[in-house]
């Protein structure tokens, strides 16, 4: 089969690569018909994640059918349509038995195209196959599906969720990439007063307005600090939630928001990020910050099917899977050529 593989920091290539076998009783094999690319993708191009070997397929997303199963797999069956998204789970060690799965002891979590090789390819092993995939319902495009493989989970479960969310509530959204996209339009689901966006970039911003946003602010040119204390009488927001992953913008989710507010940290960080509690230790504010579990999914599932989340609107770019440096390069120059999520498809169905 062919799959795109990493070969260190700053190389990639879609290339020839043996086929993947069962090799645990509860793996699948899973035929990859519609893929995507992640921010996370380019953390690891960039040599951010060091545990993620050269050699290694990427790719932590994809919708899928059934090819094979192993002798433990118990509610799948060939040819049946999954989505496999980016956290694996045994099931039964205790985080999995709190609905932790991001933090799997057995092997599962975030393994795919990190730990063992991922889902940018023509097939994937999906280990735990029973608990880790999910049945696609009838009548949602693959690709939106797709959009719940990680980021509207990760925006509704660490960003949303973690930032408890209320009605009423003011929520700044620092980064306004799919991420920080997903986190606006789940926060949207609980009547907050106002959803500020922060970003550098305009387009990203007109987008933000798109899936729910209010308010945004342009940070390359405004200061997000005097304009939401402007909006919020002095107060700050209730909510920051950081989606964009640097130290910058950590430390100005932190200042966004209120005394007693909370800051939910989403960013991947490559780098060291500074808490300065010698301006906060009194402000009585909570952080949170984690890995997605996917706990969320079948709720997100449900809402996606009876429309009430517009995922389709996410998939900016569409290629065969053939073109997958292109749609790389794409993914890359996402804050100047619009990007948002870059979906490519098996090309077989692609030709259909
Ligand atoms: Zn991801
Ligand atoms: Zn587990």
């Amino acid at each position: 089969m062919r799959a795109l593989v990493f070969h260190g920091p700053g190389r990639k290539a879609w290339e020839e690569v043996r086929d993947p076998e069962i090799t645990d009783e509860g793996d699948a094999i899973v035929r990859v018909d519609t893929t995507t690319i992640c921010g996370t993708d380019l953390h690891i191009l960039a040599g951010d994640l060091p545990e993620v070997r050269a050699g290694r397929i990427l790719g932590h997303e994809a919708v899928g059918t059934i090819d094979e199963v192993g002798a433990g797999v118990h509610r799948l069956a060939p040819g049946d349509r999954v989505l496999v998204p980016c956290i694996s789970a045994c099931g039964t060690c205790q985080f999995c038995r709190e609905g932790r799965y991001g933090q799997c002891l057995e092997g599962g979590g975030w393994v795919l195209g990190h730990r063992i090789d991922g889902t940018q390819a023509e097939y994937v092993r999906v280990p735990y196959a029973d608990t880790s995939t999910y049945r696609i319902p009838d009548g949602v495009p693959d690709e939106e599906i797709l959009m719940l493989a990680d980021i509207l989970p990760t925006g509704y479960e660490v960003g949303v969720l973690a930032g408890g969310v209320r009605p009423g509530d003011v929520v700044a959204v620092v980064g306004a990439g799919p991420v920080g996209l997903s986190a606006i339009t789940c926060a949207r689901l609980f009547s907050p007063s106002h959803i500020i966006a922060i970003d550098v970039s305009g387009t990203r911003l007109g987008e933000a307005i798109e899936f729910g946003a209010d308010f945004t602010i342009n940070d390359s040119r405004e200061d997000p600090v005097a304009l939401i204390k402007d909006l919020t009488g002095r107060l700050g927001a209730d909510v920051a939630i950081e989606a964009a992953g640097s130290p910058a913008t950590f430390e100005l989710a932190v200042r966004l928001a209120r005394p007693g507010g909370r800051i939910a940290n989403i960013g991947v960080h490559g780098h060291p990020a500074v808490l300065h509690l010698e301006q906060q230790w009194a402000r009585d504010i909570t952080v949170t910050t984690g890995l997605v579990d996917g706990s969320s999914t079948p709720t997100l599932m449900r809402l996606l099917a009876t429309g009430q989340l517009a995922a389709g609107r996410f998939v900016t770019h569409r290629f065969g899977m053939d073109d997958f440096e292109n749609a790389y390069d794409v993914f890359a120059d996402a804050a100047i050529n619009g990007a948002l999520k870059v979906v490519l498809t098996r090309q077989e169905e692609a030709a259909q």
